[in-house]
């Protein structure tokens, strides 16, 4: 369910003409549209009722200064990964009390930063990250909350990149090594030992892999239990698919039913990382045709948009829908819709039946409100596109289309101006 569509020929989101959005703003232009957004977290939050749980959105699906204000107005928490996202929760809104932080590569000084915010758990993925967080902790008269991220061997059946819950991934402790986690963090005095994690990845579009999760990390819990060691956070990462094309993810109430059910009764608070089920399809990348052309062999479709603006396809061969902004009587013709950057890789669709377009016509990429802006780099020495968000009839330039100063900012020519 999402906000953007045809309510005659030009598309909107929500009451705006997706139109006047570029006229104001150019392309290439991510818009996000915020009925969708606060629709989708409600939805899931609401999945939960029954049982005591937090929804820490995942910031690195879209990490926007007004998107995670929006969702910390509904009272959300965060899932962070590193220092930038910390910051970026806080200055958001969203309270350190509502704040895990996963990752498995955290610095002296990022885990400084969440100790000094006092951020509700670590979501810790190696031993040796544990003794460092409960020796820094010590020093500075802290006791940080932990929980082991443990990698329970299940297969989300997802794409390979994306997959994080299998023996062979780099993410987790195998669960001998977690118990014996847990039974230093006992000893630590840095350390107080309360949750347990795990996430297993990404665009999940099926129960049994969370249920099998599930059912590993509550026999790892139980275990822990026999040796006295307390429970309170049971956090079971984010992953929740959502339709691109033709999948059929679960929705938010069934998949948190069929969780609830087995969560029922137990002493637990249940932690949620949800990032694209969220953000994903109430974003969309807006691009303008500047050529096609017609090699005999291919027919190109050339974009103002790249691989630098949406990774996705290109990394993971991503599917992306693509419509057309203003739907007309056109022909319908197969072809590659490519960026501008000088790598074959760089496409957003290929082999894709599409309306006939023309330079100067409108396409709006669906779905990319997760790992879409987040994922833009400067590459090309591409400025990164603006960012707008609507709210019924009204929209706002959430972040500025970058310029050629940002694209030179910090850079130095040793040599001059008294640097050599
Ligand atoms: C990426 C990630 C998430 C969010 O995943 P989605 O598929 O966007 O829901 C949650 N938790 C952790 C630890 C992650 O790395």
């Amino acid at each position: 369910m999402h906000h953007f569509w045809y309510p005659r020929k030009e598309l909107y989101c929500e009451n705006v003409p997706v139109g006047e959005i570029i006229e104001k703003f150019g392309t290439p232009c991510y818009i996000y549209s915020l009925a969708t957004l606060e629709r989708h977290y409600q939805a899931f939050d609401q999945a939960f009722s029954s049982v005591g749980h937090l929804v820490c959105y995942s910031v690195k699906a879209n990490s926007n200064l007004a998107i995670l204000a929006a969702l910390a107005r509904l009272g959300a928490g965060a899932d962070i990964v590193s220092g930038g996202e910390l910051y970026r929760a806080i200055k958001a809104g969203i309270p350190a009390s509502r704040i895990v932080f996963s990752g498995v590569g955290k610095t002296e000084a990022e885990i400084e930063a969440a100790l000094k915010s006092d951020i509700l758990m670590f979501n810790v993925e190696s031993l040796q990250e544990l003794e460092l967080i409960g020796q820094m902790a010590s020093r500075m008269g802290k006791e940080a909350r932990v929980a082991l991220r443990i990698n329970p061997d299940v297969d989300p059946q997802t794409h390979p990149y994306i997959s994080t819950g299998l023996r062979k991934n780099k993410f987790g402790l195998p669960l001998d090594q977690a118990l014996e986690g847990y039974r230093l963090a006992r000893e630590m005095p840095g350390l107080s030992p309360v949750g347990v994690d795990c996430h297993i990845g990404s665009q999940i579009t099926e129960l049994s892999p969370f249920l099998d999760a599930l059912k590993r990390v509550k026999e790892f819990i139980s275990q822990l239990e026999e040796e006295g060691i307390k429970i309170r956070y049971l956090d079971l990462g984010g992953g929740l698919g959502i339709p691109y094309r033709d999948e059929t993810p679960p929705h938010p109430t069934y998949y948190g039913q069929a969780l609830v059910k087995e969560l029922k009764g137990l002493p637990y608070t249940l932690i949620l990382e949800p990032g694209r089920v969220i953000v994903g399809n109430a974003g969309i990348l807006v691009t303008r045709v500047l050529y096609t052309k017609d090699t005999g062999e291919k027919r190109f479709v050339i974009v103002d948009a790249g691989m630098n603006d949406l990774a996705r396809p290109s990394l993971y061969g991503s599917y992306h829908e693509i419509v057309p902004v203003r739907r007309e009587e056109r022909e319908t013709v197969v072809v590659d819709v490519v960026g501008p950057i000088c790598e074959s890789g760089d496409f957003l669709a290929r082999e894709r039946p599409l309306p006939e377009v023309a330079p100067g016509d409108l396409l709006a990429v669906m779905s990319a409100g997760a790992y879409g802006f987040v994922m833009a780099s400067n590459y090309n020495s591409r400025p990164r596109p603006a960012e707008v968000l609507v709210k019924g009839d009204q929209f706002y330039l959430v972040r500025e289309r970058e310029s050629y100063d940002d694209l030179i900012r910090g850079e130095i020519i040793p040599w001059e101006d008294g640097h050599a």
